[in-house]
C-alpha cells in the first residue's frame, strides 16, 4: 500500500470518528467512504471491507482509534533510509548506522520482508539494499524505479566487495539478478547469488527459516 492510500484510509476512519453515541446507520455516506478506503489493503475486495468497516464499528470501536492513530503516525513518520531504502523513521535505519556491521558485504532484497527473513534467518552480520520490487518493464518498473543509480554509487564507493543478490527464483527475480550482477562485474564487486533449493516462482519471506539459512550460508558465485 502506498503512502496516500494509507493517507486515505487513515482520513476514513478518521472522520468515522467509531463514535459509540452515533449509530453507524446514520452516516451511511461515511460508512461507504471507510469501506472504500478499507479496499486500498492488498487482497481487500469489498466484501471484506464491508467485513471489516462492520467488524470495526460494531465490535472494535478502541481498536479503530488505535488504527487511525498509529496508521496516521506512520504514514507521516516512516520514510525510508536513505542508504538502504528500507523503510526507516530516521534518515539512516538502525542496521545502517550500526558501526559493527560489515559494510564488504551487500546483500540486495525486493522487499522490506524479503530483508527481515533473511536477518532473522542467518547469522548475516553485512548491510541490506531494499529494491522496493523487481525489474519489470511492462508495469513500468526499471532501474531508476529499484534505485540501481544509488546502488552504482555504492558499488564505486569501493567498500562493497561482495553483492549478494536474494531477489526472488521468479522470472522478473532472475532478470533482476542478471541486471545486478553486470553492474557489480562493472565495478569490480563479485555477485554471488542465494544457492538452488529455494522454491521456484517463491517469495523469499515465504520460505521456510531452515531452507534459507542454508541457501544463504551456501551460496555461490552468480553465473549468467
Ligand atoms: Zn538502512
Amino acid at each position: 500500500m502506498n503512502q496516500s492510500s494509507m493517507a486515505r484510509l487513515y482520513q476514513a476512519l478518521q472522520s468515522s470518528k467509531l463514535d459509540s453515541t452515533k449509530p453507524a446507520a446514520v452516516s451511511a455516506p461515511l460508512l461507504e467512504q471507510l469501506i472504500d478506503a478499507l479496499r486500498v489493503l492488498p487482497g481487500v475486495g469489498q466484501k471484506t471491507a464491508q467485513r471489516m468497516a462492520y467488524h470495526l464499528l460494531e465490535r472494535e470501536r478502541e481498536g479503530g482509534q488505535r488504527l487511525a492513530e498509529t496508521l496516521a503516525l506512520a504514514v507521516e513518520r516512516i520514510g525510508h533510509c536513505a542508504q538502504c531504502r528500507d523503510f526507516s523513521e530516521t534518515e539512516v535505519c538502525p542496521t545502517c548506522a550500526n558501526g559493527s556491521r560489515e559494510r564488504s558485504q551487500l546483500c540486495v532484497v525486493e522487499s522490506p520482508a524479503d530483508r527481515l527473513a533473511i536477518e532473522n534467518a542467518t547469522g548475516f552480520r553485512g548491510v541490506y539494499f531494499v529494491l522496493q520490487g523487481r525489474l519489470s518493464p511492462l508495469d513500468g518498473v526499471g532501474p531508476r524505479e529499484l534505485g540501481l543509480e544509488q546502488l552504482e554509487q555504492r558499488l564505486a564507493q569501493g567498500e562493497v566487495q561482495e553483492l549478494i543478490i536474494a531477489t526472488s527464483a521468479t522470472v522478473e527475480g532472475e532478470a533482476t539478478a542478471h541486471y545486478l550482477a553486470q553492474l557489480a562485474r562493472a565495478r569490480q564487486v563479485r555477485p554471488s547469488r542465494l544457492a538452488q533449493g529455494l522454491p521456484l516462482g517463491g517469495e523469499l519471506e515465504y520460505v521456510d527459516r531452515g531452507t534459507l539459512s542454508h541457501a544463504f550460508g551456501t551460496r555461490s558465485e552468480f553465473r549468467d
